[in-house]
């Protein structure tokens, strides 16, 4: 461990008293951030490359976000869904012209959105495939992270997510990630939709087979079934693309976004889908109090335009490609298997480097922010705003704890 301050110290002893344990984080504590960069309390500079996951992709208090937020918070702020608010409109159709979907229903946080594809899909099932009542099932898979609620931990794979909280609702079916036939196996009249994440972040970086997505896809049209992307992560740019699914050459029926939809200012999260989907939703039978308020829609707005406009998405392609590639070309005795989309890169390490996270410490001393996914892998994800020279230098300081 670094020598602390006393403030450090005390910050991290109160965290300790007050909070609740429900995360293990690195033993610093930062005070301000800047695109790529954050700063600790004793003013030691990191380079984040964790980037909330995914929820900074536009770099930390990007001047142009940051002004949204200020300037709409000085005019209005919130007004429930019981009134109407200037920005929401606007927002929502540039949303969906954005994206290619008919309709959004805007949330706050990630497993809200989650949440909402549930629901849609479910209602959707009961009256317009025609599911009998309370049968209807949402195939899902092993491995897989949409959020943290009662509903989607049942389905979790991960056993530390869902013991001691169940009973867990029913209405889901976990099945191989990435496993086609066991998919086709499992299809029938009352399944309602597959939720799937199109890279699996949380569960390590684990690409698909490339069959994979348009395989779901064909199976959906086949058995008249809902294809819903969990793009909260894998969206945005992250991938190099809006949505990492489209790279495969589909497009899903419904697609869940948060995290960088605001580039980190702010939660703000949306299910988008078209119309035969979206219309199940009658005034009454969902909502939230935030979804969709004034600032929310403010500053989403600014971090779609910031992705536009600095070319994030191309970035990510281009530098992701280079990263990945002189990663490969490291020879360490460490590193099992390099996997990655962009600048979203997984290093799985060999069981015998004794788990990832004593490397993020060791990367941590050096400077750079990162965290361990699985136990054996270390996740690199850096604000899509960073430049080659600046991840030439984390290249170096990598190989360094890598060697
Ligand atoms: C982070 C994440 C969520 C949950 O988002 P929260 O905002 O933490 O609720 C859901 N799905 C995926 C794929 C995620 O990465």
């Amino acid at each position: 461990m670094k020598p602390t301050t006393t403030e450090n110290d005390e910050l991290i002893e109160l965290e300790s008293r007050y909070s609740a344990h429900n995360y293990h984080p690195l033993d610093i504590v930062l005070t301000r951030g800047e695109g790529v960069w954050v700063f600790d309390v004793d003013g030691k500079r990191y380079m984040d490359c964790l980037a909330a996951y995914s929820a900074v992709n536009q770099g930390h208090n990007h001047p142009r976000i940051v002004r949204a937020l200020h300037e709409q918070s000085q005019n209005l702020s919130l007004t429930s869904r019981a009134f109407r608010n200037d920005r929401f409109g606007p927002f929502c159709a540039k949303l969906a012209k954005l994206s290619g979907y008919d309709k959004v229903l805007m949330m706050n946080t990630g497993a809200e959105a989650v949440e909402t594809a549930i629901k849609a899909a479910r209602k959707w099932g009961y009256t317009v495939k025609g599911i009998p009542a309370e049968r209807a099932e949402i195939l899902v898979y092993d491995g897989n992270f949409h959020g943290r609620t009662t509903t989607i931990v049942g389905f979790s794979t991960d056993d530390p997510c869902r013991e001691g909280f169940g009973p867990f609702a029913p209405g889901f079916r976990v099945l191989p990630y990435g496993d086609l036939e066991a998919t086709r196996a499992a299809m029938s009249p009352n399944v309602a939709a597959i939720l799937v994440e199109p890279i699996q972040g949380e569960g390590g970086v684990i690409l698909p087979p490339q069959d994979f997505l348009p395989g779901l896809r064909a199976l959906c049209d086949e058995h008249r079934a809902l294809l819903i992307c969990d793009e909260i992560q894998s969206g945005l740019g992250r991938t190099g693309a809006i949505f990492a699914h489209r790279q495969a050459g589909i497009r899903a029926d419904a697609v869940t976004i948060g995290k960088a939809l605001s580039g980190g200012v702010y939660p703000v999260s949306a299910f988008l889908a078209d119309d035969a989907v979206m219309d199940v939703f009658q005034p009454g039978q969902h909502g939230s109090t935030y979804g969709g308020n004034p600032i929310a829609c403010a500053v989403a707005e600014a971090a779609l335009d910031v992705l536009q406009d600095e070319n994030l998405y191309e970035r990510s392609l281009d530098l992701g490609g280079w990263f990945q590639g002189e990663l490969r070309k490291l020879e360490s005795p460490h590193v099992k298997e390099i996997r990655g989309a962009g600048l979203w890169i997984g290093v799985e390490l060999h069981d015998e480097a004794g788990g990832a996270r004593k490397f993020c410490e060791a990367l941590m001393r050096r400077g750079i922010l990162c965290k361990e996914t699985h136990t054996h892998t270390i996740r690199f994800a850096p604000p899509l705003i960073i430049d080659r020279e600046d991840l030439a230098w984390a290249l170096t300081e990598i190989a360094a704890v890598l060697a």
